[in-house]
């Protein structure tokens, strides 16, 4: 018998349902019976949803009103101290995710190598217990509908524990948390649950070879206390770190994935080292968009099978990072549309793969090979590589000698104030692009729309105070989709998002074809922006990296060539930028962190094909042509050398959410170059104090030289409202003036 898992659903639903459901119960329009309800009504929806696709082992607990690392935290009681009250209700956990009026919001971290965000677990003295069995109400509630096929999901002890903050004995931790793990695995037992998911990716990464120690302590514990619990010890996004040690843990199963870590998962297979185990094979990739290559993935099970006691087909990851369906699609040429795969597709793949392994025939698994044959030969698929012997990938002149030039052209008093790039975009601006695309309003009304918000926008920094400005971003709804748009290579559908924190979702587009600058991209907008000041106004775009790792990539040309064919993209608009006389350019690389490799052996590749791509994109400008650079928040100290190499003459980084641990490698190492931490927190609506500020910006000045710093929020703006950037910035712009005057100049 061959049998079809799932390890996660989209929780947004096919409109946004679940975004649109949650922001209202904050802006108070519902109250929490109605969000209770109404959420209910989702997951069921998704639950029924994955039965009619013919899943066997169906996730229960993968659904989350934020994100199911917060979750786990509440549920244990790990609550942050600043928070600490007796009712442990929604709005308190709400709170911890977001902020609010008194308290900073708990640390957000990416979730692996994706642009997923999970709430950073803070322990304190505090020993954890059970506030509630939240998990096995779930699994209560999923049987009544989908009855035996329920699979609970939890994140497994030693994830959880290694990702937490605040925790001073790693060990002791674990060991605190094993009674209640113990406590919930009973409980779904007694409600009849026959397999659970224990997600255990942290054995895929390096930390994770100093951890097998302890997965033997917990799942041995486990196996003693809980014999009748049938876990399975699930890893995702690479290949598990130790397969010779870690597949003899007491597990009634493993799971493991054979699309991001093929070679080494199938080399233990074929080792033998799963010959007496159940596999749950991640054969279909749960990262990307593409449907898989049938011949290929059936080969694969076959080997797997046949080297294992029992294998159960699934995805290679919860179907959380891609969107829910390609139906709705109606505008993509059908020989690509017929070539995506998202997760209600990918559902179909899995049953399809399955039931092929059984030897049974099903037409639409030999109508699948076709259109998948279709999409490789198809015309928009062709490859051609531009010859870069001749692309310049070093500024002519070095660092200390552009400075000169740069500051001469621009003139800027010291700690310079900026912003990241985007701004507010209010309801009006959403309401006239949706009568814009809608044909209800002209695209020259939609224009001036843009222009006016700009102008506006132009007067608000200059009244603030700001020195280097931006034109805000109003016509773009997210920094990859809007390239996207324009460049040739790249489409984008209506309905592909992906949740990437809280309720937040975007939209990446999917490239297809050679990647290829078509028309200008951003000069319009930014060449009336400057028009407008005498400040500078930066051009402001994304970079290469970020573009890739926020698209859904195409995986038939490797992925250097794919940095480098956008890194050219970007050279082109970023000459007609400074032909057009701007004198600031900021090429994001919001996400270059986030795709680094999980195993340290593949990071510098990465990196240097990263650095490679971004230097074909920002060499070819003049020496008093300033580039800027900015990146989100995540660890920063194993890369901080490539970063330097990237040869930014400014570089922002996120930072306020991580509570100062990030920047404590800029701090330290000898950073030569401008760079502006960011000294707000703009993912919490809460205003920042003056003495926040001043703080932010005096710490690092320790280490960092006055000349070298910039001043500025810590992302972009796009999701706050106005008032409270106003206020913010109004701060910022203060706190700036006041720590200038200390260091008695102006
Ligand atoms: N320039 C972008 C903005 O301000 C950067 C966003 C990001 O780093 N995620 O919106
Ligand atoms: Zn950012």
């Amino acid at each position: 018998m061959v049998v079809v898992s799932n390890l996660g659903y989209p929780r947004l639903g096919e409109n946004r349902e679940w975004k649109k459901l949650i922001e209202s119960y904050w802006s108070g329009d519902i109250s929490q019976e109605e969000l209770d309800q109404e959420s209910k009504v989702l997951r069921l929806a998704n639950l029924k949803k994955q039965v009619d696709a013919g899943v066997d082992y169906i996730p229960v607990g993968d659904f989350s009103l934020y994100d199911h690392i917060l979750d786990l935290s509440f549920q244990f009681g790990i609550i942050p101290k600043r928070f600490a009250k007796e009712e442990k209700d929604l709005d308190l956990y709400f709170a911890i995710a977001r902020g609010d009026k008194d308290h900073v919001a708990s640390s957000m971290k990416k979730w692996f190598n994706t642009n997923y965000h999970y709430i950073v677990p803070e322990w304190s003295k505090t020993k954890p217990h059970l506030t509630s069995n939240h998990l096995l109400e779930l699994y209560r509630e999923a049987r009544e509908v989908v009855g035996e096929k329920a699979k609970p999901v939890i994140v497994g002890p030693v994830t959880f524990v290694a990702l937490s903050s605040g925790v001073q004995d790693f060990t002791a931790a674990v060991k605190n948390l094993l009674p209640l793990y113990k406590h919930i695995f009973k409980d779904l037992v007694n409600a009849g649950a026959s397999y659970i998911q224990v997600d255990e990716p942290i054995f895929v990464t390096d930390e994770g070879a100093d951890l097998v120690e302890a997965a033997k302590c917990v799942y041995s514990y486990f196996a003693k206390e809980v014999p009748e619990a049938k876990l399975i010890f699930q890893t995702y996004f690479e290949a598990l770190i130790d397969a010779k040690e870690l597949s003899q843990l007491p597990v009634a199963a493993f799971g493991l994935d054979f699309v991001h870590g093929l070679e080494e998962n199938l080399e233990a297979i074929l080792s033998g080292l799963f010959a007496d185990k159940v596999i749950f094979a991640g054969v279909v990739d749960g990262r990307n968009v593409w449907s898989s290559d049938f011949i290929k993935t059936t080969e694969l099970l076959k080997a797997i099978q046949e080297n294992v006691a029992e294998v159960v087909v699934q995805p290679s990851c919860s179907l959380l990072h891609v969107p829910v369906t390609t139906k709705n699609e109606t505008d993509l040429d059908p020989v690509l549309k017929n070539g995506l795969s998202f997760a209600d597709e990918k559902l179909v793949e899995i049953k399809l793969l399955a039931e092929k392994l059984k030897g049974i025939d099903n037409p639409a698994y030999t109508q699948h090979i076709q259109n998948f044959d279709k999409l490789q030969a198809a015309d928009f698929r062709n490859v051609v590589l531009e010859n870069l012997d001749n692309v310049p990938t070093q500024r002519h002149l070095d660092y200390s000698q552009r400075q000169l030039l740069q500051q001469e052209r621009l003139g800027l008093p010291i700690l310079p104030t900026t912003t990241i790039g985007s701004f507010p975009q209010s309801p009006e601006i959403r309401r006239k692009r949706l009568s814009w695309k809608r044909g209800e309003i002209s695209e020259e009304e939609y224009k001036e729309y843009i222009k006016s918000e700009i102008s506006r926008w132009i007067k608000i920094q200059e009244d603030l105070g700001l020195d280097v400005l931006v034109h805000g971003e109003f016509e773009r709804v997210d920094m990859v989709e809007f390239f996207g748009q324009k460049l040739a290579g790249f489409t984008t559908t209506k309905f592909g998002w992906v949740q990437s924190y809280g309720s937040r979702a975007v939209k990446p587009p999917i490239i297809y074809g050679d990647v290829k600058h078509i028309q200008p991209l951003t000069v319009e907008e930014t060449v009336y922006a400057q028009s407008l000041t005498s400040r500078p106004v930066k051009g402001m775009l994304t970079g290469p990296i970020t573009i890739t790792n926020w698209s859904f990539e195409r995986t038939d040309i490797s992925r250097a060539q794919l940095f480098n064919q956008i890194g050219l993209a970007i050279k082109d608009e970023i000459q007609l930028l400074e032909n057009a006389g701007i004198a600031i350019i900021q090429v994001d690389e919001a996400a270059l962190r986030e795709g680094l490799p999980l195993r340290k052996s593949k990071q510098q590749a990465y990196l240097d094909d990263a650095i490679h791509a971004f230097r074909i994109a920002t060499s070819s400008v003049k020496d008093e042509t300033q580039i800027h650079t900015h990146m989100c928040y995540s660890k920063f100290d194993e890369i901080i050398d490539s970063i330097r190499e990237l040869d930014a003459d400014v570089i922002s980084i996120e930072t306020s959410r991580s509570h100062g641990d990030i920047i404590e490698s800029f701090e330290t190492a000898t950073y030569p170059l401008g760079i502006g931490l960011g000294v707000y927190d703009i993912h919490s609506p809460r205003v920042p104090t003056k003495e926040e500020v001043i703080a932010n910006i005096e710490r690092p000045l320790v280490q960092l030289s006055l000349g070298q710093f910039w001043v500025n929020p810590d992302c972009g703006l796009k999701t706050r409202r106005e008032p409270e950037t106003l206020a913010a910035l109004k701060i910022l712009v203060e706190a700036t003036q006041e720590v200038r005057a200390k260091f008695g100049k102006a």
